[in-house]
């Protein structure tokens, strides 16, 4: 539970006077300052004062029980990740049910005869993964490293393990493309092992299983080999109590509001709770399943779609359930401020290292950009394009990103960093808002086509600089 008051003072090095004025500031009553502070508002105020908060939930006392293991698939560009992605979630709990209408939801739940089950993140690639961490969502249990057997190990195979090391999240190696005549498994784990990673057959621990994404081969030992490795990992979780659950994906619906796909890692979340998401908050109005059918509750392992946000959340975001309405938006106001602070320290961060004269030759150019975009892919994938601009000359600098079309705050805070917009596969701006930009001078690039948004940007960076590109 909470920290007293005393406590916080002491971590954060603030009078305990500072801390019962926040206290007070955020609507509570102070009682003693060595009464444990419920833990919203602990929250609260440690965010106020610029500490870095993170809930840890207590499993003393409650129901523990196995939970299923959730996986993220990687791998080098082609090796077949999306299709081996396709060619499990047609062994999906929900495509085997009647009917088998698969909605997307950014996760599906693979079933085993043994009652056991498996979930899968549907985005495949690192991009994905490094966001979710690098909002401190340690969401996945175990990697699946793709590699073809007929081309082995290439740069973003070693990019991926790289990843899986650092996160400290187990890699089973699936080898692909095995019904290739060129294909060579032993070859593959021959460099596998030369990088690095210790190999079951050669006396290690990790897991490698042959298979083929397009035959359909293979793809029961590489479910056998994950729940082998789950067992060894011993992954459990309180199903009882408060969830404590993350965004994987979240996008718009024109109809429903924002629709946020949510993991469970502990407790249940059921339909009604008031919620914090991130900076977001909302009452949770449904809950739907893989197959897209109402449920009343999310237990651990569980995808589900939830509807009823105020905002948009994004992938990695935590959820957390709180008691009312006015505390879900205490808290989530809160994290808005504290958010809005870092990012601000973060640009200054960002421009003076590039400011930060190169050793020689000219200057290096910045261009800051923001990106909105329809999904989260398709920033991921804009965002990805633009950083393949950089070179000696030019930084392109994605100060921000979000869903959604451009709105007066990108504007704002367009102005405040000096960056252009970038709104891909989103509907112009309204009027007010394009006359804004207008006004403050800041360029709204709206495009569909990545290679045109890519061009128009080099054509401003001509202008900018003359004779640099
Ligand atoms: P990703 O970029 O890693 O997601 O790779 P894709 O799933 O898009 O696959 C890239 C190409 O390899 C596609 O043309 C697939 O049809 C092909 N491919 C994927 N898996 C297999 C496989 O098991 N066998 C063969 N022969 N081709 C495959």
């Amino acid at each position: 539970e909470g920290m007293t008051i005393v406590e916080l003072a002491k971590h954060a090095g603030e009078p305990i006077t500072t801390l019962q004025d926040i206290v007070v500031n955020v609507g509570e009553k102070v009682t003693s300052e060595f009464d444990p502070l419920s833990i919203d508002v602990a929250e609260l105020v440690a965010m106020e004062i610029g500490l870095n908060v993170r809930r840890i939930h207590s499993n003393e006392g409650t129901d523990i029980v196995p939970r299923a293991p959730v996986i993220t698939v990687m791998g080098h560009v082609d090796h077949g990740k999306t299709s081996l992605l396709d060619a499990l979630r047609q062994t999906s709990v929900a495509a085997k049910e009647a009917g088998g209408i698969t909605q997307h939801l950014g996760a599906f739940v693979v079933g085993m005869s043994s009652g056991a089950s498996i979930t899968f993140l549907d985005t495949p690639g690192h991009a994905a993964f490094s966001a979710m961490r690098a909002r401190g969502a340690a969401v996945t249990d175990i990697v699946v490293l793709v590699v073809a057997a007929d081309d082995g190990v290439m740069p973003q195979t070693l990019e991926a393990m790289s990843h899986a090391k650092e996160a400290n999240v187990p890699i089973v190696v699936a080898i692909n493309k095995c019904d290739k005549p060129a294909a060579d498994p032993e070859r593959v784990k021959t460099q596998l092992g030369a990088e690095g990673l210790e190999l079951e057959d050669l006396g290690g621990n990790v897991q490698v299983v042959e298979v083929s994404a397009v035959k359909k081969t293979g793809l029961d030992d590489l479910e056998t080999a994950l729940l082998i490795q789950a067992e060894m990992m011993d992954l459990k979780a309180r199903i009882d109590g408060p969830a404590q659950a993350y965004v994987v994906e979240a996008r718009l619906d024109k109809g429903r509001g924002p629709l946020a796909t949510a993991i469970v890692k502990a407790g249940t979340l059921v339909c009604g709770q008031h919620v914090v998401v991130g900076s977001q908050w909302g009452r949770i109005r449904a809950i739907r399943d893989g197959m897209g059918k109402l449920t009343e509750q999310a237990r651990p392992a569980m995808p589900v779609e939830i509807e009823g946000l105020k905002g948009l959340p994004m992938a990695g975001d935590d959820i957390v359930v709180v008691d009312s309405e006015e505390r879900a938006r205490m808290l989530s106001s809160g994290r808005k401020r504290k958010f809005d602070k870092d990012r601000l320290i973060k640009i200054n961060e960002e421009r003076i290292e590039t400011l930060e004269p190169s050793e020689e030759g000219p200057k290096r150019i910045e261009m800051p950009v923001i990106v909105k975009a329809d999904v989260q892919g398709t920033v991921q994938a804009v965002t990805d394009a633009l950083k393949t601009m950089n070179s000696p000359q030019l930084f392109v600098n994605v100060v921000h990103v979000g869903v959604g079309s451009v709105s007066q705050s990108d504007v704002d805070l367009a102005l405040a960093c000096g960056a252009c917009i970038i709104g891909f596969n989103v509907k112009c701006p309204p009027s007010s808002v394009s006359t804004a930009a207008t006004h403050a001078g800041i360029k709204i690039l709206i495009h569909r086509v990545i290679y045109h948004l890519l061009e128009d940007i080099g054509n401003m960076i001509v202008d900018k600089a003359p004779g640099t590109c």
